[in-house]
């Protein structure tokens, strides 16, 4: 049996039809949720994300405030700008698009949201939410990825699942989110030793390594689910993700492709935090 593609494009888009009907709901009762989006320096990959995410949010009825920052911008000017949105009551969400350039202190800046606008779910408030099984905001890949998981109705309870990489951003919280569901969750990474072996004995394997196709095809056992995280750009200016894709979904049940696979959902995510961060308002 081929594997079945999940088509993180089409549930993305859902989802955005969704948050769209809530934000009308929200509108009528006088809210409209805003999205503060902060872009330090030039940096040509952070503009075409945050030009994607502040599309994405018009098209889903959520305002957007636009703050673009020199790259010469001090820690001192960032965190008085952060205060300014955190206790502006028309900003929901604060996004702070990263990396932040070299000469920004970018932790203190990250840790002075108020982690009740922390859209992308990076405070530590968040995460510690998040590891104690009671979470608020969640990291948008991550959060993504669970409802990837969702429509391939893998159920969860004590299934292996292998995450193969580490950062704060993706492989830590995806990894409790998975252990909250009560997988029996591996975090592999650089130092992991015998990675295939690990990767074979897996149900569910999610790659976020940055390195394109490192997760071999036949390391994946038959039958499992396979969520790509990586987008890698080769020379030719092809986007690969981190799993060998062919060779793996000839073993799988279920792949996410790499273009829309996780991609599309991070972006679905952020939309769907920022309108839960004016719930939360509205309801205060
Ligand atoms: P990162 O911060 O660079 O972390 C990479 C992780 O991979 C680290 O934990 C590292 O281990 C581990 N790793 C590196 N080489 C390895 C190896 N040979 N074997 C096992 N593990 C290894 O990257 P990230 O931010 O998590 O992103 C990962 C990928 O996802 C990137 O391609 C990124 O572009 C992509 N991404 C996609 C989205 C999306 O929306 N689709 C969002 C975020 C990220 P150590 O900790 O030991 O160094």
């Amino acid at each position: 049996m081929p594997a079945t593609v999940l088509d993180g494009k089409a549930l993305a888009a859902r989802i955005r039809g969704d948050l769209k009907v809530e934000t009308e709901r929200l509108a009528a009762a006088g809210i409209t949720p805003g999205l503060a989006v902060v872009l330090v320096g030039d940096d040509p990959a952070s503009q075409i994300y945050v030009r994607n995410k502040t599309t994405a949010c018009a098209q889903a009825g959520i305002k957007t405030f636009d703050h673009r920052l020199p790259a010469t911008t001090s820690t001192d000017e960032l965190l008085r700008l952060v205060a300014t949105l955190n206790a502006d009551p028309q900003v929901d969400g604060i996004l702070i698009q990263l990396p932040l350039p070299a000469g920004i202190d970018a932790r203190r800046v990250l840790f002075s949201v108020d982690p009740r606008k922390d859209v992308d779910g990076i405070h530590p408030e968040n995460v510690g939410r998040l590891l104690m099984g009671e979470p608020r905001f969640v990291a948008c890949t991550p959060f993504g990825v669970m409802k990837l998981i969702e429509e391939a109705r893998l159920p969860l309870a004590g299934a292996q699942a292998v995450v193969v990489g580490r950062s704060n951003m993706v492989g830590k919280p995806m990894a409790a989110l998975l252990l909250n569901a009560d997988a029996t969750v591996t975090t592999c990474h650089s130092k992991t030793r015998d990675l295939a072996a690990t990767v074979g004995r897996a149900d569910l394997v999610v790659a976020a390594v940055g390195r394109a196709e490192m997760v071999r095809g036949d390391w994946i056992k038959s039958g499992a689910v396979v969520i790509d995280v990586g987008i890698n750009r080769t020379a030719e200016g092809k986007l690969l993700g981190d799993v060998e894709y062919a060779a793996a979904a000839a073993r799988a049940a279920a792949i996410t492709p790499v273009p829309g696979g996780v991609g599309p959902m991070t972006i679905a995510m952020l939309l769907a935090n920022t309108v839960k961060a004016a719930e939360i308002r509205a309801a205060r």
